[in-house]
């Protein structure tokens, strides 16, 4: 079957996006490839797309020429309390008529507030479907060869949220996560990296425990740094505010150094 042919016969499984309803979809993070089939079909259908400014550019090109395309989200300028704001703005648009897609980097119940949206079109009586995407705590690990479980090494996986770290109120229990010694992957912690590594480190996670910083993963500008605990806020820098970043602490981050000693003994090419 050619590639044609098997997208053609993926067409009728794909639902119809009707007006008046609502799709919050995931993008994934950032490589078109990482789409689904759902969040194809939901781009190729929607007459008004409110999307986060993760969503990549190659991502939004899949819109319909004429839809309109509406940034919405932190990073968009607008300030987290306007949540409601976007929340609102999905119940209009709905109870307007129109085919909406609500666009998340990554996936939409991972960090990104999609509960939220859902409890405002529930409660708001608006249709709506959930399209899951590929989180950026995945994909990013698999784009930096990093396996997220590697038997012998780890049993399980935190991902964590850097957000609100020096509040008091919001804060996690670093030392306590520190002491399960299992990996932890860190969404938003490049500005409180600083405080989130000494606070591990008090709770027993070595300071030459491997760390990675992945910058921009599965897009073209990916960097990945590879450190660890004691350093890794030095190697966050200044200069990554722009830059999505992921932060990886634990001993799975030495296999990317393992697999890409072997690939360049052999010549290999590898292939993502
Ligand atoms: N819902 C998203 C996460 C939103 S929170 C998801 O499931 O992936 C935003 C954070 O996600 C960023 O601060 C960064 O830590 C991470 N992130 C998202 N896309 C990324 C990418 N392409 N590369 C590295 N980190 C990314």
């Amino acid at each position: 079957m050619t590639i044609e042919e098997a997208l053609r016969r993926l067409m009728p499984v794909v639902p119809e996006l009707l007006p008046g309803h609502v799709w919050l979809a995931g993008a994934g993070p950032g490589d078109v490839g990482q789409l689904t089939l759902h969040a194809i079909a939901g781009l190729a259908q929607a007459d008004v797309v409110l999307h986060d400014a993760l969503v990549s550019e190659a991502v939004l090109a899949l819109a319909k020429p004429e839809a309109e395309l509406v940034p919405a989200g932190k990073r968009c300028g607008r300030p987290s309390s306007e949540q409601t704001t976007i929340s609102a703005g999905l119940v209009a648009e709905a109870r307007a008529g129109r085919r909406v897609l609500r666009l998340k980097g990554g996936d939409p119940f991972v960090f990104g507030r999609g509960g939220e949206e859902v409890l405002a079109l529930a409660e708001a009586g608006i249709p709506f479907r959930v399209i899951p995407g590929m989180t950026a705590g995945l994909a990013g690990l698999a784009a930096a060869m990093i396996p997220a479980t590697m038997r012998g090494i780890n049993q399980a996986i935190i991902f964590a949220t850097g957000h609100g770290a020096e509040s008091q109120h919001a804060s996690l229990n670093w030392e306590a996560m520190a002491s399960l010694g299992q990996p932890i992957v860190l969404y938003m912690g490049a500005r409180r990296i600083g405080t989130i590594a000494r606070r591990l480190m008090a709770g027993g996670m070595p300071a030459d425990l491997p760390a990675a910083l992945i910058l921009d993963a599965t897009r073209a500008e990916q960097t990945v740094t590879v450190t660890d605990l004691e350093h890794i806020a030095g190697t966050v820098g200044e200069g990554d505010e722009e830059s999505p970043a992921l932060i990886v602490i634990g001993r799975i981050v030495t296999m990317r150094a393992r697999i890409t000693d072997l690939i360049s003994q052999a010549k290999q090419e590898v292939l993502f």
